[in-house]
């Protein structure tokens, strides 16, 4: 009995079997995994996952593969989820909670999307596994790729930041630099589409890709001992994450796990550099997200016309949440406060999502006592260089080995 049954528009509802594909005929809207229900029902419980393997993959059953033969895993998923008292202090925050998936494979977020990706793919047949992106979603498909032994294409924006190009130049995948932004890659994948039997990852197998984000909310729940928690920060890039996290936690009612009927408020975070989903959120009419031409530094979340921007705002409105985005300066400050006060080192994506939780933190958006989730998606070595050319932040001293020099230059 297979547990996904077909495809369903999010706009229309048409319904479409199963095959990868991720408009709509009808209406363009995006496509979304449809599971028999009435199946999972009867077989999802919080034994069944608590029994299953340490990785996302305790989640099988609510993910779309039928099939555990056809698994590529690299064991993504089931990070941290980290207390944060003295980042917590600092803000006013008595449980605040880090989901730090910069543990994972790749060292982020798109591990969890791309082993479902790569695993349905494999499992429908596909040769090729090709993708879009801005830096990360290539780090992982090249990596999968390799572990699944499939040929992989993957298209970045020519001027992507070095430490990435080398994390995902070691996989030895085709690399293509499209001189232009990551816009532009996407549009020429999305027509690069209609002449190759290639599986795209984020494009045409886009509505199972998807579901591997689920995972990220599924283990927060558990980790919190089958708890919501009131407020999850989640930063936007494309907003596919975002709408899932929402479906994440419809599951987990749905399916008896979690025992609340309380919604957590989802809040979406963007850097001020590329913030089309911020901007409709503050306008008159956030269901107009109109493009913008990125400029930040968190490349790895500059999506200048994000497919799922209008989800996002809807949801962030329905559940009591908020879209902030935050400077480019506060982007490394924030980076910097979660490194002094957390031992946490995350990319710039992870300083967009603590920048945003500090603005609203200082801006006296909490009370204090409520369970607030943020979701640390990258590592800072992706983007280290930011720091490096941001200066005035360093405690360091250069000295003879000597004990006299020691005494002259350091006071302890
Ligand atoms: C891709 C990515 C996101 C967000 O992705 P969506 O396109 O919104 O699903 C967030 N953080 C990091 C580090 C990412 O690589
Ligand atoms: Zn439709």
């Amino acid at each position: 009995m297979p547990k996904v049954v077909g495809l369903r528009c999010r706009e229309c509802g048409a319904e479409y079997e199963l095959q990868a594909t991720h408009v709509c005929e009808m209406c363009f809207g995006p496509l979304d995994a449809v599971y028999d229900e009435a199946l999972l029902k009867k077989i999802v419980s919080r034994s069944r996952i608590e029994n299953g393997p340490k990785s996302m993959w305790r989640y099988r059953d609510l993910l779309p593969i039928e099939d555990s033969v056809n698994v590529v895993t690299l064991g993504e998923g089931y990070t941290p989820l980290v207390k944060a008292d003295r980042l917590g202090a600092e803000l006013g925050l008595r449980n605040l909670y880090l989901k730090n998936d910069s543990m994972n494979p790749t060292n982020s977020f798109k591990d969890r999307v791309v082993s479902v990706a790569i695993s349905w793919a494999r499992a429908h047949g596909f040769e090729t596994i090709a993708c879009a992106s801005t830096g990360n979603l290539a780090n992982a498909v090249a990596a999968y790729a390799a572990r699944a032994g499939l040929e992989c294409f993957v298209f970045i924006p020519v001027d992507l930041e070095p430490a990435k190009v080398a994390a995902i130049s070691v996989f030895d995948p085709n690399l293509v630099a499209v001189r232009g932004t990551y816009d532009d890659v996407n549009r020429l994948c999305s027509q690069l589409l209609e002449s190759t039997p290639w599986a795209f990852c984020n494009i045409n197998i886009r509505p199972f890709y998807a579901e591997g984000s689920k995972t990220l909310t599924f283990e927060t729940a558990e980790q919190l001992g089958w708890k919501l928690p009131e407020e999850i920060i989640i930063p936007i890039a494309s907003g596919c994450q975002f709408v899932r996290h929402r479906q994440a936690v419809r599951e987990l009612m749905e399916f008896g796990l979690v025992h609340s009927d309380r919604v957590p408020a989802f809040t979406g975070a963007q850097a001020l550099g590329c913030a089309p989903v911020y901007n409709a959120f503050v306008s008159d009419t956030p269901d107009r997200v109109l493009p913008v031409k990125p400029n930040t530094i968190a490349r790895s979340i500059a999506i200048g016309n994000p497919s799922d921007g209008v989800y996002v705002n809807r949801i962030a409105r329905e559940t009591g949440g908020v879209v902030e985005a935050v400077t480019e300066e506060e982007i490394v400050d924030a980076m910097r406060l979660l490194a002094r006060t957390e031992g946490i080192f995350t990319e710039t994506a992870g300083g967009v999502t603590i920048g945003v939780l500090a603005k609203l933190a200082r801006a006296g958006r909490w009370r204090g006592d409520e369970v607030v989730v943020a979701y640390v998606t990258g590592h800072g070595l992706k983007t280290a260089d930011v720091l490096a050319s941001a200066n005035g932040h360093e405690r360091r001293v250069e000295i003879d080995p000597t004990m006299k020099s020691f005494r002259e230059k350091v006071s302890i």
